[in-house]
This record gives structure tokens, C-alpha cells and sequence, in this order.
């Protein structure tokens, strides 16, 4: 099953992304946490994309449609994949069009997360993650059960992305409006397309995934 998890920064992609590949046994392919592992490195390509990822932009297509070809390469042969932050621009979906074809692979469902943007803000400015293991949390809707202690890990130290500031949200969105929004007319066209509610609980939000995908 490949599938493409769609929609604004905070809309809750990555987590339901997490829970998908559990259930499923999916390969989550994030083209963010790759990016930020690239940073983390120093690779070149992570020393392209810093400066770009805190502002808020998107890091040039060409750069993101190599990277994530190795990635789908890799993860063929198993159950499938879950895309989650990309395609971002129609020449990243036209992209992940032809590399599905040479690998005979068939694109099975694009979900569209509908979120209440302002809603949005508070999310992703509140949000947190262990150190260790990388568990996320949230100041407000998920604090760890004892303060200041993973609940996965029992690790002490937490970080914050730097591109979660209230500043660099904006940009972020503005992005997803000017260059990911309008994509959702190619995969309507190709009748691929679904929605979930994205402000449901995130329970409820991953209980309507599996009734979409259950059908796949
Ligand atoms: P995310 O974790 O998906 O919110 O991505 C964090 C940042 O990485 C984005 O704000 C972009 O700067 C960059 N990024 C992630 N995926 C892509 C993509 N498919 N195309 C361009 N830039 C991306």
C-alpha cells in the first residue's frame, strides 16, 4: 500500500503517520525528519537545507526528488509506504509519478488532513519531543505523565524544532498555500483523493484513516 498523508504544517501528519506504520507495516518516509537528520550530519545536503528549513521555505525540488528516490528504492519489497511531507509541489508529485511507473508501484490514496489553521499556531508552537527517543509531546494536549520524563524512554531532555516558532509557522503555512495546496486538483483528477478531519482527536483520526484504507 503507498499512501500520501497531506496537509499544513501541525495538521498531525507525522503522528498519524507513526500509528499508520505500526498497524500496517508501512515504511514512514519523511522528507522533514530526513532533512533534519541531513542538518543534524552536516551532509551537504543537510548544510543546503538548514538556512531554508528556518525560514520557513522549501527546500528546491531537485534536492528533495533525489533524496527521496534512494528512500523509495529502499523501502520497495515490503508492505508499502507512507509519504509524509512530500510531494510538497506539482513538480515533486509529477516526480514521485515516474518513479512509481519504473518501479511499477501504484499510488493507492492522497488523505488530505482539514484543519482549523488557526488552531494550527498553538499545535506546532507547543509541541516538544524526547532527545532520546523521540517521542512527541505537547505542552498543552500531551505532557508526559511526570513532568520532565519521557514516558517511552524515562530519558530527561526534551527539544523543540527550530522551525516550530510562531515567526517561521507563518512562512510555513504561506508555503503550503502558494506551493502544496494547489496539487490536490492533480490527485482529485486522478480520483485518488480523501479527507479526514484533522481537529478530531487524534484516536478518531487515525480510527477514519483505517476506515479509508481499509477499502485499499
Ligand atoms: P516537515 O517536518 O514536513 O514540516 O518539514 C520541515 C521543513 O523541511 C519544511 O518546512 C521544508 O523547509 C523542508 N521540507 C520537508 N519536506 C519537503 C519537501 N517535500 N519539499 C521541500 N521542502 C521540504
Amino acid at each position: 500500500m503507498i499512501i500520501i498523508l497531506l496537509g499544513p504544517p501541525g495538521c498531525g501528519k507525522g503522528t498519524q503517520a507513526e500509528r499508520l506504520q505500526e498497524s500496517y507495516g508501512l515504511v514512514q518516509l519523511s522528507t522533514g525528519d530526513m532533512l533534519r537528520a541531513a542538518v543534524a550530519s552536516g551532509s551537504d545536503v543537510g548544510n543546503k537545507a538548514k538556512a531554508i528549513m528556518e525560514a520557513g521555505e522549501l527546500v528546491p525540488d531537485d534536492v528533495i526528488i533525489a533524496m527521496i528516490a534512494e528512500r523509495i528504492g529502499a523501502a520497495n519489497g515490503g508492505n508499502g509506504f507512507i509519504l509524509d511531507g512530500f510531494p510538497r509541489t506539482q513538480a515533486q508529485a509529477e516526480a514521485l509519478d515516474r518513479m512509481l511507473e519504473e518501479t511499477d508501484l501504484k499510488l493507492d490514496r492522497v488523505i488530505r488532513f482539514e484543519v482549523d489553521e488557526d488552531a494550527l499556531i498553538e499545535r506546532i508552537t507547543g509541541r516538544f519531543s524526547c532527545a532520546s527517543c523521540g517521542v512527541g509531546y505537547h505542552d498543552k494536549f500531551k505532557r508526559p505523565r511526570e513532568d520532565g520524563v519521557c514516558d517511552a524512554c524515562g530519558g530527561r531532555e526534551f527539544s523543540r524544532r527550530d522551525d516550530d516558532k510562531a515567526e517561521t509557522v507563518a512562512a510555513r503555512l504561506k508555503a503550503y498555500h502558494e506551493q502544496t495546496a494547489p496539487i490536490l486538483p492533480y490527485y482529485q483528477a486522478q480520483g485518488r483523493l480523501a479527507a479526514v478531519d484533522g481537529m478530531a482527536a487524534i484516536d478518531d483520526v487515525t480510527g477514519q484513516l483505517k476506515s479509508l484504507l481499509g477499502g485499499v
